[in-house]
Order: structure tokens, then sequence, then C-alpha cells
């Protein structure tokens, strides 16, 4: 038995989005609502954190010490996991701190992580090293939460995430989603072979190069099927990712994100995030766009969450003044 704490709302529901499937001519166009995962506003890290959370507690471990960006969604469910399980938590975060704490950041706080700022990324792993060995000195037992939950024992999540879609009984052609450190769609590449899923994934990266996010894909779908007890190899050329849509950095928005949560919004009540599912949105309408699906395939959109970022001031914004 694989160590895992159940706290997710699971399974998320698969839903049909009529209205906008119309608009984009795709009439079997779906849903899987992992905004909906329960825990903090969900998201996809929930998933990842089931099992992360197990193996901390089963080292004893008193506080829970991850990194990520200002709005980080991975950050805000590590604090809140923490939380509900009485664990410390430190959050190194990329910046400065802002007068205002908002969305993500603000929540950050009201679960009472401390956070630790560093000015620029090339710091982050020193201050991370600093920050651990420090709360181990203090008796603190830390567990290191990988960045983004991307590591074997994370990507788990998504392993049998794609056995709960499974079950869910809709025949997929494609399911698309945003990827970014990989974690999510290394666990559904491995999910897609151990349970037999027929239809093709497709990962829009959020800001890393194609060959680096599939080499990077393939290794981690490789040590994760060690978990389960034996390992298989999988090469970077059997993993899809689309990175045409990143080429502006890491939640820097244009306006085809900008147009993409609006139809999401306004086509179907859904909410995207401004910096993953908005983007995978984004390069989602322009593949169909270029005629890149057939009409009559049946498509997942595998919503992976982050909702509260829309209230950062920086993203309400610009997603504001657009009408
Ligand atoms: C972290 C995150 C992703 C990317 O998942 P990875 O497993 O890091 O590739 C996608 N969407 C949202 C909302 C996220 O927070």
């Amino acid at each position: 038995m694989i160590p895992r704490v159940n706290f997710a709302h699971l399974p998320t529901p698969v839903e049909p989005m009529p209205r906008l499937g119309e608009i984009l001519n795709i009439p079997n166009l779906y849903v899987k609502r992992d905004d909906q995962t329960g825990l903090a506003f969900g998201g996809n890290k929930t998933r990842k954190l089931e099992f992360l959370l197990a193996d901390a507690l089963s080292q004893g471990s008193k506080t829970l010490i991850t990194t990520g960006a200002i709005q980080s969604n991975h950050c805000r469910q590590t604090a809140a996991a923490a939380a509900k399980f009485g664990l410390e938590c430190t959050l190194i975060l990329v910046g400065e701190s802002p007068e205002q704490p908002s969305a993500n950041l603000f929540l950050d706080k009201l679960f009472g992580a401390n956070i630790v700022w560093v000015n620029e990324v090339g710091s982050r792993d020193s201050v991370l090293d600093d920050t651990f060995n420090q709360a181990k000195t203090a008796g603190k037992q830390p567990y290191l939460v990988p960045y983004g939950g991307s590591n074997p024992t994370g990507a788990l999540g998504y392993v049998f995430a794609m056995q709960e879609f499974l079950e869910q009984k809709i025949e997929a052609d494609w399911i698309v989603f945003a990827s970014s450190s990989g974690g999510t769609q290394a666990g559904l590449v491995l999910g897609s072979r151990v349970f037999g899923f027929k239809g093709r994934l497709l990962g829009i990266s959020v800001d890393g190069k194609r060959n680096e996010l599939t080499n990077q894909v393939a290794d981690l779908a490789a040590r994760t099927s060690q978990k389960l007890g034996h390992h298989m190899d999988f090469s970077p050329e059997s993993i899809y990712v689309n990175d045409s849509y990143c080429s502006t950095g890491y939640g820097n928005l244009t306006n085809y994100e900008i147009e993409a949560i609006h139809l999401f919004a306004r086509t179907e009540g859904l909410l995207l995030d401004p910096v993953y599912t908005g983007r995978a949105a984004a390069g989602f309408i322009d593949l169909v766009h270029q005629g890149f699906f057939k009409k009559n395939d049946t498509v997942i959109f595998w919503h992976t969450g982050g909702q509260p970022a829309i209230f950062a001031p920086r993203y309400r914004e610009l997603i504001d003044i657009y009408d």
C-alpha cells in the first residue's frame, strides 16, 4: 500500500461544456474539475499533497518547507495542508513583501505560514537549504515539499487521478491541461500506461521549453513508476507538450489568456486562473482554430485550479479592463 492521507474531494466531476463547445465547434467538450479538489479553493496540488503529507507524517515531520512564486497555488495549498495536520509551514517566496498581501499570498498568511523572501530566483535554492538546516537544528524535523509538489511521491496523485478519470467512463481522444513543473503530466502519463488510457495527453507549457519539459516528464514518470513496484521507461518523444504559448514568460498575461478567461466565464460560468489554466485555455482555443482537433473528437480540458490568483491586483486590473 502506498501511504496516502485522504483529504481531497474525489472524484472531481467531469462536466460537459456545451456552450463553449458550440462556439469552438467541438461538440464533445468536457472539463475535469480539479479546481474543485476541496482543500482551500482546490487545485492540482491537493492530489499531490495527499501523498506528500502521508510521507511527511510517516517521518514524524513537524514542519513543511516549500517554495514558489508570490502567487503560488502550490504554496497556498501546502500551507493549508500544513494547518490541517497541525504542522508548521515555511514558504520561500521569490519577490518582495508587498504592502498589502493579496490573493494566494493573503491566504498563505491566513493559514499561518512563515514567509521567507528572496530577491532573485538564483538565490532561492541556497536560502531553501539554509532554512531547512535551521529548522533541522531547531528540532522541527522539516520535510521538504518539492517545487510544485513534483517528485515521484507527489506525481502519484496524478497516476491515481487517471484511474479515477477512466472510471468516469468518458472516452476521451484528448486531455489538455497546463504543464509546468511536470508532476501533473508525469502522473497522467504513467497512469495512462498503468490503467490503459487510449487517448492522448497534451500539456500546454506555461513556462518551459518543449524539449526540457518532455525530458523532465519522461524522467519523472519513470522514477514514479518505481513507487508502484516496477520500473517503466518513457521516451521524451512519446510525451506531447506544446510550448507555443509561453514566450511572454511565467505569469505575464497577453490578450490571449485574458480572452480565454472571459470566454470560459461567459459561456460556462467557469473561472480560469491567469497563470496556468488561462494560458492552457488560450493555447487550446488557438489549437482549435488551427484545426488541430477533429470535430468529433472528445476533448477534456483538465482544469488544474488556481483561481485565487485572479484577485491579485496585477492580474485583476488586466482582466478587468478588457471587455
Ligand atoms: C502548479 C499548477 C499547474 C502545473 O502543474 P505541474 O504539475 O507543476 O506541471 C497547473 N495549474 C495550476 C493552477 C497550478 O497551480
